[in-house]
């Protein structure tokens, strides 16, 4: 690949009223990473995957896709870039069947959709099975795919993840991974969002921890791993 790289933040500062959320954080994604930003409650992780998705327009810095500044653009044209979030608390439509909510997902891109499912129902044979239910009857696992699985309808390049283990038990939670790697697999570059800093850092390839707003560090997954401080503060002290 290119040197250049597929996302750059610069300077990045976003805030809601008062509050200064993210205080002028530079990071990087090249073309298929998995990179994860981890760290605590209120650390900024959301905020800085808003900015990037466009729900937030940043008060400072510049974001850049591939080169060009995205910052101001509205989602549903990043979207069209090849952008996809995924938010926190897997925004499924209930009413709605498993596929109608696939579908959801690919209503910025004309033509056929059925190559699409067949894909994600590749990727989730649970879908497959169930694609006729309400997306409201599923486990919450079964909801977290979905929400993937519609993101991916889109084909999106980047991958954007808002703390996909939420609320999952463990096992549901080691698949929901496993599957993150398969998609990165895929030729999708993620950037992964987790309280679960253990698996996170697992999978990815670099990882940035984010404290009150900064970059506290950053670097492969395998070094965060080993780095004392991020042992105490989010390993659980291993
Ligand atoms: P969590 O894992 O708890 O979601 P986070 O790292 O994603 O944490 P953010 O949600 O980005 O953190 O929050 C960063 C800071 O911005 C926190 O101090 C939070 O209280 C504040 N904040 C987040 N959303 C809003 C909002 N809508 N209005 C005001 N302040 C907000």
């Amino acid at each position: 690949g290119s040197a250049l790289p597929l996302l750059a933040l610069t300077g990045l500062e976003v805030g809601y009223g008062q509050v200064a959320a993210v205080r002028g954080i530079d990071l990087t994604v090249h073309e298929g990473e998995i990179v994860a930003l981890i760290g605590g409650n209120g650390a900024g992780k959301t905020t800085t995957l808003s900015a990037i998705a466009g729900l937030l327009k940043p008060r400072a810095g510049s974001i850049a896709l591939r080169g060009e500044a995205i910052a101001g653009e509205p989602p549903e044209r990043l979207v069209g870039r090849g952008m996809s979030l995924v938010q926190e608390g897997r925004q499924v439509v209930p009413q709605l069947t498993v596929q109608e909510n696939l579908c959801i997902g690919a209503y910025l891109r004309r033509g056929d959709t059925d190559v699409d499912l067949e894909r994600i129902y590749g990727i989730f044979p649970r879908l497959k099975e169930r694609h006729g239910q309400p997306a409201g009857s599923l486990s919450g696992g079964e909801q977290q795919m979905l929400a993937i699985g519609r993101a991916l309808m889109a084909r999106p390049s980047l991958l954007l993840l808002d703390e996909p283990s939420m609320g999952l038990a463990p096992l549901v939670i080691e698949r929901i991974f496993e599957v993150i790697r398969q998609i990165n697999e895929e030729d999708v570059t993620i950037v992964l969002v987790e309280q679960q800093a253990v698996q996170a850092l697992r999978i990815a390839h670099r990882a940035y921890v984010l404290e009150n707003g900064s970059i506290r560090l950053s670097g492969p997954a395998a070094e965060i791993r080993e780095n004392p401080a991020v042992i105490d503060a989010y390993l659980g002290g291993r």
